[in-house]
């Protein structure tokens, strides 16, 4: 896992490396200087964070909506602009990648750049919490954020924060869902410092301040934050606050992981045997026993979920969900248009089930909010009960 997911690349990823500078070099040559009324018309903000702001726009000579994002010169550098910008242009062709419109330029107090607007916001908001999305959409959208992080490693890169808050939703059912923010993305192997701030999808050998005081990019983390994404997908909840021993309910997950109870942590009980087998794998302890972001679309056939109520592991019709993913996936051109069809054809025939109301899921009293590293995950609520374990 740690060198490469899928073997050896050969000079083609030498190449496409090459192309990321190159892109970068050319974004830095042609940065200009704009004024945003005269080309943009501001009609609303999408986020808003330490970094800065996304604003939904309309371009005033091409009509076009558009999410700006906007990077404060006081706390970007330059350089890390360039290579956010670079990154997202670069990956934008995969159709589960945010797309971008060649778009750059700076003003006075921000460096910014274009995408496309994402119209119902981002996968956070529309988790019901400490209930989950039915099984049949969080399989759906688990399946696109897969293959754009297939997509995203086959390319050597690591996005390094898969959250529910960087994957962008087109419809509230899930039918068309792209990952963005690649703010914190590095090619794999390439050394950094620790990250100040623990959120819960950080994986457990980022979490121990004592033992790093730098490491190497490494896909495996990715696959981890993936792992607790699909737990808070399916349960509305973390499954713990930090990836630390000092956590009691991620104590107990590692107690069952490796095998020294027999005994499934409660909040994990909701799970079939081979839900629980897709999450052993994912989040293995050992960052080097951790499968890869594809072994997720051999567990597709399955249900997830034992109180499935709504029947929403099994779709009728040829294209379900589960048949999908058994294709054998590649970044290669062809074999992406069969799945874009697909999930085109996931998306016409598909039941919609009686969504985002109760799912089943057994009663938690704990539940989650936004996180963010910027203030180490203060702000968000973790009201943790010693009875229900859910975070
Ligand atoms: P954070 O540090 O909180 O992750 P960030 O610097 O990473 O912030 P983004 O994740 O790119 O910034 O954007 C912040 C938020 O703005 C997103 O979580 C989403 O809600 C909204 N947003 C960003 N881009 C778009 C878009 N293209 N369309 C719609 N909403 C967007
Ligand atoms: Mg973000």
């Amino acid at each position: 896992m740690s060198s490469s997911p899928h073997g050896s690349h050969g000079s083609g990823s030498r190449a496409s490396i090459d192309i990321l500078e190159e892109l970068q070099l050319i974004a830095a040559q042609n940065l200009e200087k704009l004024d945003i009324s005269k080309y943009y018309e501001v009609i609303r903000e999408l986020g808003k964070g330490t970094y800065g702001k996304v604003d939904l726009v309309i371009h005033k000579i091409r009509g076009t909506k558009m999410a700006l994002k906007f990077l404060r010169k006081k706390t970007t550098k330059l350089k890390s602009f360039l290579r956010e910008y670079s990154i997202s242009l670069y990956l934008s062709p995969c159709p589960f990648i945010i797309n971008m419109f060649g778009i750059a330029f700076e003003t006075d107090d921000y460096y910014v750049f274009a995408q496309e607007y994402a119209l119902a916001g981002d996968l956070f908001d529309i988790i019901p919490p400490q209930v989950g999305l039915p099984e049949t959409v969080a399989k759906r959208c688990v399946h696109q954020v897969a293959i754009a992080l297939d997509y995203l490693h086959c390319k050597k890169l690591v996005h390094r924060d898969i959250k529910p808050e960087n994957i962008l939703i087109f419809d509230k059912e899930c039918r068309k869902v792209k990952l963005s923010d690649f703010g914190m993305t590095r090619r794999a192997g390439s050394p950094v410092k620790r990250v100040s701030g623990t959120i819960p999808y950080t994986a457990p050998e980022l979490c121990d301040a004592s033992q790093h005081e730098g490491f190497c990019v490494d896909y495996s983390t990715d696959v981890w934050a993936f792992g607790v994404l699909l737990f808070c997908m399916l349960t509305g909840n973390f499954p713990w606050e930090k990836a630390l021993p000092s956590d009691a309910f991620y104590q107990e997950f590692v107690r069952w992981q490796r095998r020294r109870t027999g005994t499934v942590p409660s909040q994990w009980r909701r799970f079939t045997d081979e839900g629980l087998r897709m999450f052993r794998r994912l989040l293995s302890i050992e960052q080097e026993r951790r499968c890869s972001v594809k072994e997720v679309f051999s567990y597709f056939n399955h249900p997830w979920m034992l109180d499935n109520e709504s029947g929403s592991s099994s779709v009728a019709g040829g294209g379900s969900v589960g048949s999908g993913p058994q294709v054998e996936l590649s970044s290669s051109s062809s074999e992406e248009d069969v799945l874009v069809d697909r999930l085109k054809q996931q998306s016409l025939i598909e039941p919609m089930g009686g969504h985002y109301s109760s799912t089943g899921s057994p009663s938690s009293t704990s539940s989650y909010e936004r996180v963010s590293r910027d203030n180490g995950g203060a702000g968000r609520i973790l009201v943790a009960t010693p009875i229900e374990i859910c975070v």
